[in-house]
This record gives C-alpha cells, structure tokens and sequence, in this order.
C-alpha cells in the first residue's frame, strides 16, 4: 500500500527530465501505446522546435515574425472560432466584410461599398480563385462570340509557384515572360507580343519574388489600351500584390497600379506579409461586383441562415481575420506608412553596406520607389571572390541568420542572387549586428578561401 503511495507521489513530483516518461526517447513515427503527463509531452514536443531556425533572423521569409502581445491576445480569445460559421459568429462575418470594403477602398475600387472578395488563407488561395474568375469570364466571352474554349492562357513576369500550380490545375497555358540580362521582371513590349484572343488576362506581380521589384502595372495596362483600340482585344489584368498590395498604397501611394486603372479587375495580398497579420491570411478583392462570375459563388444553408461562400476552404481560424482588422484599426494609415517606410530605410541602409564591400552589385535597394523593402544583389563581375553566394549563406547560418542565395529563373539561370527581406521587427540594430557577421563571414573566406565551392542543393535552397 505504502510502496503504491510512493509511486503516485513520483508520478506526482518528479521533475519533467527526471521522470519516468522522459527516461526514455518517444517514438517518432508511430503512436506511443499509453499516454503521457500532458506537461512532459509538451517539454519533448516544444523542445524539438529548438532545433527549427530562430524566425525572427529569418531573412528568407515574407511572412510576419514579430507581433504584437495584443495580436497572441486575439489569437488566443478566437481560437475556437471557426470564420465559416458565418451565422453563428455573425460578428467575426461582420469584421471579415469591412476589411474586404477596406482593401477595396485602399486600393481605390469605384464602388468599394458594394464590392465582393473574401479573406483566404493566403495569397496562393486568393490568386487561385483570382485565376479561376479571369478563367471564367474569359469562358463566358468566347462562348458568346461563338469561339472555342480549349487553349486559354496567362501572361506573367516571373512569378509566385502559386501561379505556377493555378497553370497547371486549369490547364492554362502559361506565358511567363522570361528574365533577359539586366531585367528581371515584365515590360509592356513582352507582354503585347504574347497576348492573343485566348489570353485570359495579364498578371503583373507588385514585388517580384526574386528581387522585390514592382512590376510595371501602369505601363501595361497602357498597352493593352491600346492593343484593344487596334485589334479590339479586351484583356484584364489581375494583380498579385502579395506584398506590394499592403505596401504602395502607403509608401509610394503616387503609384498607379491599382484599380484607378479600368483594366485592373482583381487583386490579391497576403495579410500574413505586409499586412502585419499572424501566419493564415490572405484577400482576394474585385473591382466590382460584375468582375466575380456568379457561378463561381455557392449557397450553403446547413450552418444556418443562407450564406454565399467563394473560398477552396471551407473550416478555417478566424482569429487572423480579426487580428487584420485589429491592425487597421490599429494603425491606420499612418501606421501602416511609418512601419513599412522603416522597413524602406533599413533596405536601403542594408543596400549601402553590402554595396561598400566591394564585392557585390546590388540589383534593388528596397528604397519604396523600386518595389517591396528587400534588398538583392549579386557578385560583382571582374572581380575575384574567394566564395561563392552559397558559401556566403551557408556560413552565415552558423549565426543563426538565413539569408537566402539562389539562382534566377528563365532564362537568367546562370545568375545566383542573394536577397534580405525586411520586415517589421528587423530594425536598424538588428541590421547593423548582422552586417557584422556578413563582414566577418569574408574575412574568414579571405583568410580560407573556399577551393571547392558548394552547389546550390548543398546549400539548401530556401528562398520563397
Ligand atoms: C508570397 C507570395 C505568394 C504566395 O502567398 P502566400 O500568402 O504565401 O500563399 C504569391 N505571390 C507572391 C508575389 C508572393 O510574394
């Protein structure tokens, strides 16, 4: 009896590595048979995130690191909160309406009251369904000219893989319009020459993945003017303004790229970039009503009430939603201009350090008039480097920083670039200790200089 006491009182008392449980290594790849205290399994589980990069020095991500207490406030207060259950939680409905009304406003749609969009769980959901409505609509036209239907496509810069995987799904043939020596992104010449009467739309990208350039909306939405009054084309653009959609309308608002232009008939964003929001957010918002193909929008009465829905998910968090809309209110105009213009100036002081070292040319500076506050660059030409970029990453990580180095896509492969991102929460002092380290990661190259280099799969890849 008394020897049962004692068992009990160590199941009871034992320090978290000292007991029972932990004396031994878990299974990993099957179900343990008995349980676990709940305070050991969660010792083992949280501390095997140890071995996961610090997020915060993750210079590879476009995505939110650092948040606000108020925000793991709203998170925890919802987590039980499913954003479908519109009539149940007709409230959090509520907030995920005004913030579509208020991407609409910002991004100047002429009715931005009465316009549709729907919150997604990022960008690759919200160009998705961008995708599918120019698809759609396109359908509709050719049907009713009497034409056919079988070969549509899509012209791009380069792009996301997300629009890689919208391509491929729908059977759209994609017209991504390759980098060519010095530019890295679309212009209107290229795309003109692409665009035929089964073009479904144009998708310009504001803060191209691998350099964070803006592409030049205005200047194609111009052309294609144009191209309608000689042939009589009629081709939209969608926009992918996963990051510049939260960032031009604050930092470089003069930029036209939005729905000031007729031709632009959707956008999408990510709210977990530049929108400030936790990780599980994104928007898609059309110009007007008439932009959203009907078919495409689903009823559903089983939750109650009858609730159109136009969403891949159907179950998903709320708790991002309310955060974003915690974020406007938040900061405002003002804020969201002070934070992003912050990121502006610690690009371009990155930009300037990385430039004096001799070594690299920088390709953008993530000042605001160029694209999203990423800084990227490349080796300079001409000059000998005892390293190759993927030296340079690979040794960076013995600090904990990731910075990425990788190679350009088509037809640019033979060209590796090295990018920052940078985001609210890596400041001027962050930057200046990791200029610190980039300086010390050549002189250790300079005095070990790398005779056989890495190849880029060694390095691991881990660009976005
Ligand atoms: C990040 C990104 C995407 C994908 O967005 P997610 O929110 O990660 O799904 C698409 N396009 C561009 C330009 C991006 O930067």
């Amino acid at each position: 009896m008394l020897h049962k006491k004692d068992d009990v009182r160590d199941e009871l008392l034992d320090e978290v590595f000292a007991s029972g449980d932990l004396s031994v290594s878990l299974p990993k790849y099957r179900m343990p048979q008995k349980e676990h205290l709940a305070a050991h399994a969660y010792q083992v589980v949280t501390d095997e995130l140890m071995l996961d990069g610090n997020s915060r020095q993750n210079l590879a991500t476009f995505c939110q690191t650092w948040l606000e207490p108020e925000i793991r406030a709203i998170m925890a207060d919802t987590l039980d909160k499913n954003m479908i259950d519109k009539d149940e939680y007709p409230q959090t409905a509520e907030i995920e309406a005004r913030c579509v009304h208020i991407l609409a406003d910002l991004w100047n749609s002429p009715d931005a009251e009465n316009t549709l969009g729907t919150s997604t769980t990022g960008s690759s959901e919200a160009a998705m369904l961008g995708g599918m409505a120019l698809l759609w609509n396109w359908r509709a036209r050719q049907r009713a000219a009497g034409k056919p239907t079988d070969k549509p496509n899509m012209i791009c810069g380069p792009v996301q893989v997300c629009w890689h995987k919208f391509a491929r799904y729908w059977d759209v043939e994609l017209r991504e319009i390759p980098m060519e020596g010095d530019r890295f992104i679309m212009n209107a010449e290229e795309v003109i020459k692409r665009v035929d009467e089964n073009t479904i739309g144009v998708v310009p990208t504001l803060g191209v993945t691998f350099t964070g350039q803006y592409e030049p909306v205005h200047e194609v939405s111009d052309a294609l003017d144009k191209l309608q009054e000689e042939k009589g084309l009629d081709i939209p653009i969608h926009v992918d303004g996963a990051s510049g959609g939260f960032i031009a309308p604050f930092t470089l608002p003069e930029l036209v790229w939005d729905f000031r232009l007729p031709r632009v008939k959707s956008i999408n964003t990510s709210g977990h970039k530049f929108g400030l929001a936790p990780l599980g957010v994104g928007w898609v918002v059309w110009r007007d009503a008439a932009e959203l193909p009907e078919d495409l929008i689903f009823n559903v009465n089983y939750l109650g009430g009858n609730m159109p829905t136009f969403a891949l998910n159907f179950s998903r968090p709320g708790g991002q939603i309310v955060a974003q809309y915690y974020n406007f209110m938040r900061l405002g105009r003002e804020g969201y201009r002070k934070v992003h213009q912050s990121c502006h100036d610690t690009s371009m002081f990155l930009a300037e350090e990385i430039a004096k070292l001799g070594h690299f040319d920088i390709i953008n500076n993530g000042g605001a008039e160029s694209g999203i506050p990423a800084v990227s660059w490349k080796l300079k030409d001409g000059v000998d480097h005892p390293f190759t970029l993927f030296d340079l990453a690979d040794r960076l990580r013995t600090r904990g920083w990731q910075v990425p180095a990788y190679t350009m896509p088509a037809d640019r492969q033979d060209l590796p670039v090295q990018r920052i991102l940078v985001r609210q929460g890596f400041g001027r002092d962050e930057a200046s200790l990791l200029m610190a380290d980039y300086r010390a990661a050549i002189e250790h190259f300079d005095k070990h200089p790398i005779v056989n280099s890495m190849t880029e799969e060694e390095a691991g890849s881990f660009h976005h």
